[in-house]
């Protein structure tokens, strides 16, 4: 089963492989390259935005392939998170034998400093509290934290989605930077080594630089790539790639997005057109609505979700960025306080660097 839930298929054979390695580029029929939209409204940062990977990126994520790198990797990203909960919890304990009020308080800001935010602290110190008489050393109180924290990602983080349309079509969302095209370029290179056709669709048609950037990841995966000029609309750019995946019989079809602020009521709208637009292709698509966050964020990221998932109904998040920052706990912030499962977590810019994510996998490399 792949990521997305494709059906178990056969083998392609190499023949086909080497056509999806040409990476088949759909060019816009018109140019005009001064049709820009105005203001910067859109895409604000957008000079943030990276260059295409370097192969130097590839080579050094391939030393880090594999599940046992990528779990060192997250472990290194939530280093910070982990000596708050394992070394500052002991020191709670220090001249003390019992869970009390003062332990509790303590225990909290503990828990909101490591970024696990104010709302499900609380709700984890309540689940502490009932058990605190069973407590009486912080190898105790660690271990219950630890399963309250699994039960937290286990309630809403497990959800599979099953997906068996043909093509698939996902739709990538989120704010400028967070890694959106980063994240569908792993995706595709996964879908690809899984032997499924994957056809990418640039959609951030803002700037030249970004869908050159999507290209090389589209190359680099072996997938189709239908791109238009500059400037043009988003919508249009979907709607095709959409209508290439169903005509070239693709497994896959990953739409990128041009980043946008949560806030900005046009650029929302714009990315409801991208979605009808979709629809009015193939019913039933975007089968996939993924929002990705940038881990490093914090807080924001959940009010980015929040309001995000307003607009377009997410169907799944993904979370990057997990590797370089110190603020892990947010994990457990979203998974509680969104009803929105949590897919994929990254922990690096390289192609390896993207996993499903495992709540067991994630506590065990938080603590
Ligand atoms: P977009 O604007 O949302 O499309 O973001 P990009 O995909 O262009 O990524 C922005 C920057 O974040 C790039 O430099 C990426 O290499 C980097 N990036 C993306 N995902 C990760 C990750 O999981 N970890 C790290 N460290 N960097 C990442
Ligand atoms: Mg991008």
């Amino acid at each position: 089963m792949g990521w997305f839930g494709k059906k178990e298929k056969e083998e392609r054979t190499a023949s086909d492989r080497a056509v999806q390695g040409k990476g088949d580029i759909h060019e816009g029929q018109s140019a005009h390259p001064q049709n820009q939209p105005a203001g910067d409204d859109t895409l604000s940062g957008r000079a943030a935005e990276a260059a295409a990977p370097k192969g130097e990126e590839a080579d050094s994520s391939e030393k880090h392939s594999g599940k046992k790198g990528f779990f060192t990797r997250l472990k290194r990203g939530l280093a910070k998170t982990r000596n708050v909960l394992n070394t500052d919890i002991e020191d709670l304990f220090t001249g003390k034998r019992k869970v009390d009020e003062v332990l509790l308080e303590e225990l909290e800001e503990l828990l909101i400093t490591s970024d696990i935010g104010v709302q499900t602290s609380m709700n984890l110190i309540e689940r502490i509290s009932k058990q605190s008489a069973d407590i009486s050393e912080a190898g105790q109180l660690i271990s219950i934290l630890k399963s309250e924290i699994l039960s937290l990602l286990g309630d809403t983080c497990l959800t599979e989605t099953s997906l068996q349309a043909t093509p698939r079509v996902v739709m990538v969302i989120g704010v400028n930077g967070v890694g959106k095209t980063t994240t569908i370029g792993k995706l595709a290179a996964k879908a690809a080594a899984d032997g499924e056709k994957v056809l990418i669709a640039a959609a951030d048609t803002f700037r030249a630089a970004a869908v050159e950037q999507l290209s090389v990841w589209a190359e680099r995966a072996g997938a189709d790539l239908v791109r238009h000029r500059d400037g043009a609309d988003p919508a249009a750019v979907a709607f095709d790639g959409v209508e290439a995946g169903m005509a070239r019989g693709v497994d896959l079809v990953l739409v990128d997005t041009a980043g946008r602020l949560q806030t900005k009521t046009n650029l929302m709208a714009e990315l409801k057109k991208i979605k009808r637009s979709i629809e009015t292709k193939m019913p039933g698509a975007p089968h996939e609505i993924l929002l990705v966050l940038d881990a490093t964020t914090g807080q924001n990221a959940v009010s980015q979700a929040s309001l995000f998932n307003e607009a377009l109904e997410i169907s799944a998040l993904a979370l990057t960025k997990l590797d370089g920052t110190a603020k892990g706990g947010i994990v457990i912030s979203i998974c509680s306080s969104l009803n929105i499962p949590l897919k994929f977590i990254g922990v690096g810019e390289g192609i390896e660097d993207l996993q499903m994510f495992d709540a067991r996998e994630f506590v065990d490399a938080l603590f």
